[in-house]
C-alpha cells in the first residue's frame, strides 16, 4: 500500500469515483464518505457512495445521504456503478469482509483501490494507496487531514463540516476518549467557522428516536443485563423475539453496550444480539483490557483496543455461553 498523498497528482483529472464504507454504517462511516463525496465532487469528480447495508434513521439528515446506494436493496444499480468506477475509496474499515455480501465484488475489481481507516490490522495487500493510524480518532478526522493535506483547506465548506463533525463527535463519545487530540479540537475549531451548528448535528444523531428504543433500553437494562463481578464484566444478551417485539430497527441498538461500562468496576461490556442471519457481538473497555484481541480471538471480529466488534454463527446461547467461557479464561487480565 503506496503513501496516500502519492493519490494528489493521479486525481487532477475527472475520474470516476466510488467510495464505500463498512455494512450497517455508524456516524463516522457515513461522515466520513459523504465529507469525502462533497470534497471529491468539488475538485471534477464524478462520485457516488456505496453502503452495502441499509443505515439508521437518524443519519439521514447528512447532507446527500439521500444519493448514497444502498447495496442490498439496489444490487443491479450499485453492480453498473462499480463496474465503471476507476478508483474505490474504502472508508472505516480496513478488511472488505466487512462489506457483507459487497465483498466478493470488491475482491474481483481491479481499479486502483484506496484505504483510510483506523481500525488495527489492516488488510494492506488489498489497497493500492491508503493511509491507517490507530491513532486517529475517528475516519472524519482522517478526511479531514487528507483535505488539508491536499491543499485544499479552502473548499471545507458547511456541509463537509457537518458530516466529519457527525464522525468525529460519535466516534470520540462526544470528545470525552482520549482520541479526542488536540488536533481534532483544532479541526472542530475549523469546522466551526464554516458556520457549523453543532448542537443541531447533537440533536439529530442523539434526541432523534421513537419511543420504543427508549422503552425497548429500559427493558434491555432491567431484564437482559448479566454483571460477572468476579470477571469485572457485564453483558447484555438480546434474543431475536425481543428485537421484533420492540419493532427495532437499523441502529436502534447502537450505544446499548456503553451503559453497563457506567457501573462502578466494570472494566469490559459486552452485547451479543441474535439478529437472525447472525449473532453480532460489541465489546467496549475501559482502561487496560483489549477488546480487538479479544474480539479476534473469540468472536471472528476486530476493531479498536477499547472497542470492537465480533460475530458468531452458533446460537445465541451458545455465543453466550462461549463468552463466559472467555471472560473466565480472560479473568486475570480483567482485575
Ligand atoms: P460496534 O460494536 O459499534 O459494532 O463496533 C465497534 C468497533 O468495532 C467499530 O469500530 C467497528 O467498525 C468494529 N467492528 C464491529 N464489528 C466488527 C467485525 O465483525 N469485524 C471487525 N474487524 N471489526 C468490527
Ligand atoms: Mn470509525
Amino acid at each position: 500500500m503506496n503513501e496516500i498523498r502519492e493519490i494528489y497528482p493521479l486525481l487532477v483529472q475527472p475520474r470516476k469515483v466510488v467510495i464505500v464504507m463498512h455494512q450497517k454504517p455508524d456516524a463516522d462511516a457515513m461522515g466520513s464518505s459523504l465529507g469525502l463525496f462533497h470534497f471529491l465532487v468539488q475538485l471534477g469528480h464524478s462520485v457516488t457512495v456505496i453502503s452495502p447495508t441499509n443505515w439508521a434513521d437518524w443519519l439521514k439528515w447528512m447532507p446527500a445521504a439521500n444519493a448514497v446506494i444502498d447495496y442490498e436493496y439496489n444490487t443491479e444499480k450499485a453492480n453498473v456503478v462499480l463496474d465503471q468506477a476507476e478508483w474505490l475509496f474504502c472508508l472505516d474499515f480496513n478488511t472488505l469482509s466487512r462489506t457483507r455480501s459487497m465483498a466478493q465484488k470488491l475482491k474481483k475489481m481491479s481499479c486502483i483501490k484506496v484505504l483510510v481507516d483506523h481500525h488495527q490490522q489492516p488488510e494492506s495487500a488489498t489497497f493500492n494507496f491508503g493511509i491507517s493510524d490507530t491513532g486517529k480518532s475517528s475516519t472524519c478526522e482522517m478526511i479531514y487531514d487528507l483535505i488539508v493535506g491536499w491543499g485544499h483547506s479552502a473548499m471545507i465548506n458547511k456541509d463537509i463540516a457537518a458530516c466529519l463533525y457527525a464522525g468525529v463527535m460519535t466516534d470520540t463519545g462526544s470528545f470525552r476518549f482520549p482520541g479526542a487530540s488536540a488536533d481534532v479540537h483544532l479541526m472542530v475549531a475549523v469546522l466551526k467557522d464554516t458556520g457549523l451548528n453543532h448542537t443541531k448535528i447533537h440533536e439529530n444523531l442523539f434526541d432523534n428516536f421513537l419511543e420504543n428504543r427508549l422503552r425497548f433500553t429500559g427493558y434491555v437494562l432491567l431484564n437482559k443485563m448479566d454483571i460477572f463481578y468476579e470477571h469485572n464484566c457485564a453483558l447484555i444478551s438480546i434474543p431475536w423475539k425481543d428485537l421484533v417485539r420492540y419493532e427495532i430497527r437499523t441502529g436502534d441498538t447502537e450505544g446499548l453496550v456503553n451503559y453497563p461500562l457506567s457501573i462502578q468496576g466494570i472494566k469490559m461490556a459486552a452485547l451479543i444480539i441474535d439478529r437472525d442471519e447472525e449473532v453480532k457481538c460489541s465489546f467496549r473497555s475501559k482502561g487496560d483490557f483489549d477488546v480487538n484481541t479479544f474480539a479476534r480471538k473469540y468472536f471472528e471480529g476486530g476493531g479498536h483496543f477499547n472497542a470492537a466488534g465480533g460475530r458468531s454463527s452458533d446460537t445465541l446461547d451458545q455465543t453466550v455461553q462461549r463468552f463466559i467461557s472467555a471472560i473466565k479464561e480472560n479473568s486475570s487480565q480483567l482485575q
